[in-house]
């Protein structure tokens, strides 16, 4: 039994907020996964993808499928971009691509892996909709000749708003897409221009209402906070640009400035970033105006209306957490496909190669393009459990905790309970001898709760703070 069964939401963040975020403004990761998919190592290949898939089908138990589709072409480059991708205007490589994705789609079936449904399907990229309607529409097609969808399978697709007409929205519908992403990021001209990312608010106004027309079942737009010109003025614009749209979802990931790493980022000018005060300021007002607007806050950057399942489940104290990000799926097998997709088929974490003609490469010539892979040990998987209790569900008890994993807890994490003895002074942790729970307050902060468990942050001995 958890804590409690009903979880409130984080009210409005009143003083000493803003104080706070700079105290534990540490960049790590996003815990997507646990381990992360840094710890892959290029000594598990393709042999423990094909075992990890093999072993799905022994004893008969097997999980539903989740699937995961890269389109790496864009036709423009985003400075602040640190995605996979590949910018072209020619449509000349795409026969060769989706020919792939088809090849690596039936090794994988071909595994044993086919026989359970497909309950989640995501296309991100790049750009989905860099490839026409009937490129689409034919890759779904022949996907769904190798995979048993789920008759209410949850099938969502990024889009670039520049991409895409209410004609085009309309197609996707017809393809069983029913779930909308899109990528906006800023409102403000200058902040657009300084990006190299320009698109009006009237444009993007006009594809919400007609996905709603269309039937999709969640809208979901992603916003940047930390990018060249914004400032607590221009943001606020734009948050109330982005609260007329009246989203069911949004997604405020911080801009992380790294142009020794991702090459697009030297477009951008360090003297136009706002500083870390500015940064801060930028993102309290971001979560006062949201809330204020009505949306729940759900954990680690993102927003649901309270009508919205993510939020349901929040409160049911069901919420999950894989590559898509917090989902109401309940844990899948996950099968990646394309160039740099990951997939999780139980402990076995597996990365594609990251470069298009390496695993178009491989994938002719041996069905899969595995590059790394990492197979999760116990103290992996005790520890993938508390970090996503810590993110879903804000909480755990040290008997529960006991029952499942044979583990006395307080033991086990002595170093790491010791650990959160700040988060506890600062009122954003309760620990007692049932177990620990977020308050209301501590939600905003569950990266940095979570990362005390990371062995591998603790390992490499930086904290966190230097952590993707
Ligand atoms: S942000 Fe999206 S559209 Fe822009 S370059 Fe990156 S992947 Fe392409």
């Amino acid at each position: 039994m958890p804590i409690t069964s009903i979880h409130s939401f984080p009210m409005m963040p009143t003083s000493g907020f803003t104080a706070l975020l700079e105290r534990y403004d540490r960049p790590g990761p996003r815990y997507t996964s646990y381990p992360t998919i840094d710890q892959c190592g290029e000594s598990e290949g393709p042999q423990a993808y094909y075992q990890a898939l093999q072993s799905r089908v022994v004893g008969g138990l097997q999980r539903p499928l989740s699937l995961y589709v890269h389109v790496p072409f864009c036709a423009s480059v985003c400075y602040f971009c640190a995605c996979n991708k590949v910018i072209t205007k020619k449509h000349d490589q795409v026969a060769d691509y989706l020919n792939c994705l088809e090849k690596e789609a039936r090794w994988v079936a071909q595994s044993g892996t086919a026989m359970t449904p497909v309950v989640q399907f995501h296309m991100g990229g790049g750009t989905p909709t860099f490839l026409t309607d009937h490129e689409l529409k034919d890759l779904v097609e022949r996907l769904e000749k190798i995979f048993p969808f789920a008759k209410h399978a949850e099938r969502s697709i990024e889009v670039d708003p520049r991409t895409v007409n209410k004609e085009r929205l309309g197609s996707l519908r017809g393809m069983g897409f029913n779930r909308i992403s899109f990528g906006v990021q800023d409102f403000d001209p200058l902040v657009q221009k300084a990006v190299h990312r320009e698109q009006s608010f009237e444009s993007v106004e006009s594809l919400v209402a007609a996905a709603r027309a269309l039937g999709f079942e969640s809208v979901n737009v992603d916003m940047i906070y930390g990018l060249p010109h914004q400032s607590t003025g221009t943001f606020a614009r734009t948050l109330d640009q982005l609260i007329a749209l009246s989203p069911d979802r949004i997604a405020l990931y911080g801009y992380a400035h790294m142009p020794e790493r991702f090459k697009p980022q030297r477009r951008i000018h360090i003297d136009d970033l706002p500083d870390a005060e500015a940064r801060l300021d930028i993102l309290s007002l971001a979560i006062d105006k949201l809330q204020a607007a009505g949306f729940d806050y759900i954990g680690m950057d993102h927003f649901a209306k309270p009508s919205d399942a993510l939020s349901k489940a929040r409160r049911q104290g069901v919420l999950h957490r894989n590559f898509q990000g917090y989902t109401t799926q309940p844990d899948a097998d996950l099968i990646g496909l394309g160039v740099s997709a990951i997939s999780r088929i139980g402990p076995t974490l597996i990365q594609n190669s990251r470069n298009l003609e390496e695993y178009q490469y491989s994938v002719n010539k041996q069905g899969s393009a595995v590059f790394r892979g990492h197979v999760s040990d116990r103290d992996d998987l005790i520890r993938q459990t508390v970090i996503m209790a810590i993110l879903c569900q804000g909480e755990l008890e040290f008997a529960d905790f006991l029952e499942t994993h044979w583990v006395d807890f307080q033991e086990y994490f002595s170093r790491e309970l010791d650990s959160l003895s700040e988060f506890v002074e600062d009122g954003l942790l309760i620990w007692d001898d049932v177990g620990i729970r977020l308050t209301e307050r501590g939600w905003f902060f569950v990266r940095p709760i979570a990362m005390c468990f990371d062995r591998y942050v603790r390992k490499s001995g930086l904290q966190g703070s230097q952590v993707l």
